[in-house]
């Protein structure tokens, strides 16, 4: 047997849904078995019985499956399977809602291992959901053993549960691992972890992690093995970033001459003074334009920091730069926004930051171009064709020129692009920004821009490549929100606020998790409230003498914007919306957020959406809204009501969560177990340096095959190469 044979070489008598499950987890090869790691770990006993199971446990027992049928549930009518489960002591009902069909995968009489939680009422207790292990020789050699010698399983052993998918069970990895194992196939993979770093926090070699990992004796050995593949990982995605990194050095980029005193004097001119987190990284970007190879700068600051400011600065300090030693050139800057809405919103702000420095502002959509100032009437935009723009462009005569992708996708061609500016960049991803590219070998200078906190652990694993400012300073006067977990009994109290608020002339947003259609997968889709169905309600019952909008993210561009735009001049006083407002949406007179079914919402999410609320000087409002009573679920919400900046609010997620829904490490490919390994930082930081050294002395890994193979997949998914 070798890794890279496929699983059905050696695994002949797969089923077609445990091929079909296999396909779904990506797994095609004997490595990628060897790789997939079980998501916990269950004691072989003492296993429950069902007279000993209490409510709110959380339980592993051994029986037989009776009685499985296809149902209505008695409330709501959505379709649901019930089954009983009995073992020797006693029996109770299991029910899995909205999902009919497992009533066919099982019949009655099988002998199963369940986990699940108990839930229901005293009297009426009942298993929600639950995992099933289904008869697989192992579990009905297991439940015979346990009821004939009337033993429990072995006390110290330990079962692997593996990532849940229908179709192919926890133990039919366990056996399949075994066989691989036997095999020896452990044991000729490579280890990537060099000896030293091994050495140095006392790592097992791959070959016995693997081990440790699916068949351990006890959790310690599955621990030290977990720590292990975590280390890899994180080493492995350094080893990725550093690369990149490397290559991004030996790139030539405009080295510019920066004018400090003309930028200075465009600064002094701002309404406010600048924070000086603002200043310090406004000082530098101007430091990093002076190089000849690319600034990689990665700007992160909490929602209303001020980054379009700092933004404005590096563009300006590019417009009236000079090349190095040599004449000034029509240097140029490209803005790019994830949205129609921000892009117009950026062009207001910077016409507002410009307008007394002659200089020229380029806006291009999707489906519309405008330039500033307009021939005829100098405080004005107009509108333009896009040949007329992309002809302004290209001959130089446009420096600043903002969009959305229709920037990289309507093929416009710059004169000479100094700078790339891209601001939420993590809604871009990595790729976007190789596609602005120049018409020399020269590769721009990079700002990117997000408001997503993140911890410092997991920004240094996958922007690794980046240098990064923080602004973790709020302009002065801002007042924190103040934030309240709002219950269905509490409701009308956060009404009287926002009608306190409208009263006093200011606005409100009403959030709601779905557009109108119910969502026929959940059970519990009734519950969450339709932002059509709220804004009517509104209407009718709460806030009948106010005027109320409705915007989701179906509707044309042009529908959005003038709802946006009647918000904007209070024509609306209440704006009922999906979280399309999410990003950067500026109104500052807006001084109440309500968040209906908060907790279908990411921590992240959230705190961007109380960020639309932070605009101003005025004293703001978040309520969220939730029906949830689940212990985990408030405490995430609380941790919005204490946290006081994003960051905070950042690591307390990663630590009540730490797996990869994190502030979509997924998207960046980052596993959940190397999201463990992110929680520590000193592993973060070891695994970095011993990236670094060896970039350094082997910058594209052409000494190190097994790293490059290694990486590559990380790399494919960070950079899209
Ligand atoms: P974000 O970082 O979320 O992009 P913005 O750049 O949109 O934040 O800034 C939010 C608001 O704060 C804007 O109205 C901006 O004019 C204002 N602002 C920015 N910097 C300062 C400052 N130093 N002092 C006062 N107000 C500021
Ligand atoms: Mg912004």
């Amino acid at each position: 047997m070798n890794p890279q044979d496929a699983i059905e070489k050696h695994f002949t008598r797969l089923r077609p849904d445990q091929k079909t499950a296999l396909r779904k987890l990506g797994l095609k090869t004997v490595r990628d078995l060897l790789y997939h790691f079980p998501a916990r770990y269950e004691a072989g006993g003492p296993a429950g019985t069902v007279a000993g199971i209490a409510l709110g446990a959380h339980v592993t027992l051994y029986g037989t499956i009776r009685k499985p049928e296809a149902k209505k549930s008695w409330k709501s009518k959505r379709p649901m399977a019930e089954a009983w489960f009995e073992d020797s002591s006693g029996r109770i009902k299991l029910r899995w809602f909205s999902q009919p069909y497992i009533a066919k995968m099982y019949q009655d009489g099988m002998v199963v291992k369940l986990s699940g939680k108990v839930t229901g009422s005293v009297g009426k207790l009942y298993i929600a959901n639950p995992e099933i292990d289904t008869g697989s020789a192992a579990t009905e050699a297991l439940h015979e053993n346990l009821f004939a010698a009337g033993n429990l399983p072995n006390a110290d052993e330990l079962y692997a549960i593996y990532p849940e998918s229908r179709g192919i069970s926890s133990l039919w990895f366990t056996h399949a691992v075994k066989k691989i194992i036997a095999a020896g196939v452990h044991e000729v993979l490579p280890d990537i972890v060099p000896e030293k770093l091994r050495a140095d926090y006392s790592l097992p070699k791959a070959a016995t992690a693997f081990i440790w990992m699916h068949l351990p004796k006890n959790q310690k050995d599955a621990d030290v093995a977990k720590k292990r593949f975590a280390f890899e990982e994180v080493f492995a995605i350094q080893l990725a970033v550093q690369k990149a990194r490397a290559a991004e050095r030996r790139a030539a980029a405009p080295a510019l001459s920066v004018d400090r005193p003309v930028v200075d004097e465009f600064i002094a001119d701002f309404p406010f003074k600048p924070t000086s987190a603002q200043t310090r990284a406004i000082d530098a970007i101007l430091d990093d334009f002076e190089n000849p190879h690319p600034m990689m700068r990665l700007i992160e600051g909490d929602v209303g920091s001020g980054k379009t400011a700092v933004a404005a600065a590096a563009a300006y300090a590019v417009a009236h730069a000079r090349d190095k030693g040599g004449a000034a050139r029509h240097l140029q800057v490209a803005y790019m926004v994830p949205t129609e809405i921000l892009a117009k919103q950026h062009f207001a702000s910077f016409i507002e930051f410009f307008k007394k420095h002659h200089l020229s502002i380029g806006l291009i959509t999707g489906k519309e171009c405008y330039k500033f100032p307009s021939k005829v009437r100098s405080e004005m935009a107009t509108r333009i064709s896009r040949a007329q723009l992309s002809k302004w462009v290209a001959n130089g005569e446009i420096p600043l020129v903002i969009g959305t992708h229709a920037l990289i996708q309507k093929g416009v061609v710059f004169r000479d692009l100094a700078l790339a500016i891209i601001d939420e960049q993590h809604r871009f991803g990595k790729v976007q920004r190789h596609k602005l590219a120049r018409k020399d070998a020269k590769e721009p200078h990079l700002l990117s821009m997000t408001a997503t906190p993140i911890p410092r652990t997991l920004a240094l694993s996958i922007y690794g490549d980046l240098d990064l400012t923080v602004l973790d300073e709020m302009p002065a006067g801002r007042k924190p929100v103040i934030t309240e977990v709002v219950t269905e009994a509490t409701r009308e109290k956060a009404y009287e606020r926002m009608r306190a608020e409208l009263k006093a002339g200011r606005q409100a947003y009403v959030i709601c998790p779905r557009i109108d259609e119910p969502d026929p997968t959940k059970e519990f889709a009734l519950l969450a409230k339709s932002a059509k169905l709220e804004q009517e309600r509104l209407k009718k019952h709460v806030f009948p003498e106010y005027e109320i909008g409705l915007l989701h993210s179906k509707m044309t561009p042009a529908a959005k914007e003038e709802e946006m735009d009647r918000f904007k001049k209070n024509e609306l006083q209440i704006l009922v919306a999906t979280s399309v407002v999410e990003v950067g949406v500026n109104v500052p007179n807006a001084t109440v957020i309500l968040i209906e079914g908060a907790e279908r919402f990411g921590l992240a999410q959230l705190h961007q959406l109380r960020g639309r609320v932070i605009r101003s000087t005025h004293q703001a409002y978040c309520f969220l809204l939730s029906e949830s009573k689940s212990d985990g679920t408030v405490q995430r919400l609380k941790a919005l009501t204490t946290a006081a900046n994003g960051f905070e609010l950042a690591e307390a997620d990663l630590a009540l969560r730490g797996s990869g829904e994190l502030y979509g490490a997924r998207q960046w490919g980052v596993s959940d177990i190397a999201m463990e390994a992110i929680k520590n930082i000193k592993m973060v930081e070891a695994a970095r340096e011993a990236a670094q050294a060896i970039i350094k002395a082997d910058p594209t890994l052409a000494k190190h095959p097994l790293l490059e193979e290694r990486i590559k997949i990380i790399s494919e998914s960070l950079y899209g190469e």
